[in-house]
């Protein structure tokens, strides 16, 4: 059960309330976010909801049977958006186009992507400066210095960035330099992360995790939100299964049973999620179909001299020929 109390509650009030989810047996924890205040309850007894509903301070009161509570659409019966400012509105009515290379290589790698990105209305950057890679060897990101050449250069043209945490001591070094954080499908179930981007007042898209279920994705959300942050965005990125074809099995399923289950906004990533540049546009306009408020993948100069993933990386003409395609069927809807 969740429970809404009114943000200036008093204190007796507030006292009642607690009183009377002792007397059903359940367990509260109290959530205070960005926009609201709340007490999720956890237990099993049957009750009459209607007993909380009514007293004073309740906002309003949901049964919510599923592990995950607060990101759940059980509780929030509409569907959430996240604003980055400057129009740009996550799971609102407009598909949200991101990308960007892999990795962040150089300066001018960086204003010949901002160029491209200008010409085909993308408003939001892709690029990751902490690389989780297999190898120890292989390219790990120009790191912080790498993040404040790649905000200074996109900011200067009024382009929004995404990308990577990866761990609970980066997120105060990178936070002046972010507009949303990524969580990678290696720290999906990172618990201590997802607790600290929780306190952040900055955005989180939040990857599956290469063999995380959807109840475990949720799970995940649901550690960020009840830790205070509401501005939250999911991302299917495809699993590793026994197929070996492709990198990934991009689960078009996920997306649109995932917009069945949450509120919040659900972006697809056909670059991890099929792993292949032939196929990464068909993929991103699947999955548009599917439901999904956006897509977001990996663009370059020159894919073939990529950092990393240039095999899934598209060219300057394959990706204007995607959000051509984007917009037909955006447009078409
Ligand atoms: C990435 O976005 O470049 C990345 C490493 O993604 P994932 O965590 O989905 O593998
Ligand atoms: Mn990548």
């Amino acid at each position: 059960m969740i429970i809404q109390l009114e943000s200036k509650i008093k204190t007796k009030d507030k006292q009642l309330i607690l009183k009377s989810i002792a007397a059903i047996n359940h367990k509260p924890t109290e959530v205070k976010t960005q926009a609201g205040n709340y007490l999720v309850c956890i237990g099993k007894a049957d009750f009459d909801i209607r007993l909380i509903g009514s007293l004073p301070g309740v906002l309003d009161v949901h049964r919510v049977s599923e592990s995950y509570k607060l990101v759940s659409k059980k509780w929030k019966v509409g569907y959430s958006h996240v604003d980055l400012g400057g129009g740009i509105k996550i799971g609102a009515a407009q598909k949200t186009i991101m990308a960007g290379p892999c990795s962040i290589e150089s300066e001018e790698q960086v204003e010949k992507i901002v160029t491209h990105l200008k010409l085909n209305g993308i408003k939001v950057m892709r690029g990751g400066v902490f690389k989780p890679r297999s190898s120890p060897y292989a390219f790990r990101g120009l790191g912080i210095d790498g993040l404040k050449m790649f905000y200074r250069i996109c900011k200067k043209n009024g382009i929004k960035i995404i990308t990577e945490v990866m761990q609970v001591s980066q997120i105060k070094e990178m936070y002046d330099y972010v507009d949303v954080f990524q969580v990678g499908a290696r720290n999906s179930q990172n618990f201590n992360l997802l607790d600290e981007l929780g306190k952040v007042d900055k955005s989180i898209l939040l990857k599956r995790g290469m063999s995380g279920t959807i109840d475990e994705l949720l799970q995940s959300a649901e550690y960020v939100f009840s830790n205070g942050n509401e501005k939250l965005i999911l991302c299917e990125r495809g699993i590793r299964t026994y197929e070996n074809a492709y990198r990934n099995t991009f689960d078009i399923n996920a997306i649109a049973v995932l917009k069945e289950k949450s509120h919040l906004p659900v972006i697809a990533d056909p670059s991890h999620g099929i792993g292949v540049r032939e196929h990464v546009a068909a993929i991103g306009l699947a999955s548009l179909i599917a439901g999904a408020d956006g897509v977001i993948y990996e663009v370059h100069q020159c894919p073939e001299e990529a950092a990393s993933d240039g095999q899934q990386t598209l060219n300057f003409d394959e990706s204007a020929a995607f959000v051509k395609k984007i917009n037909l069927l955006t447009n078409y809807n």
